[in-house]
């Protein structure tokens, strides 16, 4: 389970955020493009937009339960 205390830096203000137990796997990037990017120099993904809108939700929320290692959260502020 993502825990909101050990966020990525880069994850943009919100509900869904990244944790540093990323693996870089690169999955939720395929399945939510428009909202999560790439941290190329340390290797993680981070939240570069809230979802906005059915589409993305469901987008965001598929991303949070493919995540191999739970790193996805969607209880930020
Ligand atoms: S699916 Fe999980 S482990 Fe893979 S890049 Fe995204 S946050 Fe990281």
């Amino acid at each position: 389970m993502a825990n909101r205390d050990d966020k990525v830096p880069e994850n943009i203000e919100g509900r869904y955020y990244v944790d540093t137990q990323c693996i870089d796997c690169n999955l939720c990037r395929d399945i939510a493009p428009g909202n999560f990017a790439h941290q190329e120099e340390a290797g993680y993904a981070y939240v570069s937009k809230q979802p906005n809108g059915d589409e993305e939700e469901e987008q965001c929320s598929e991303a949070k339960d493919s995540c191999p290692v739970e790193a996805i959260g969607d209880d930020g502020e």
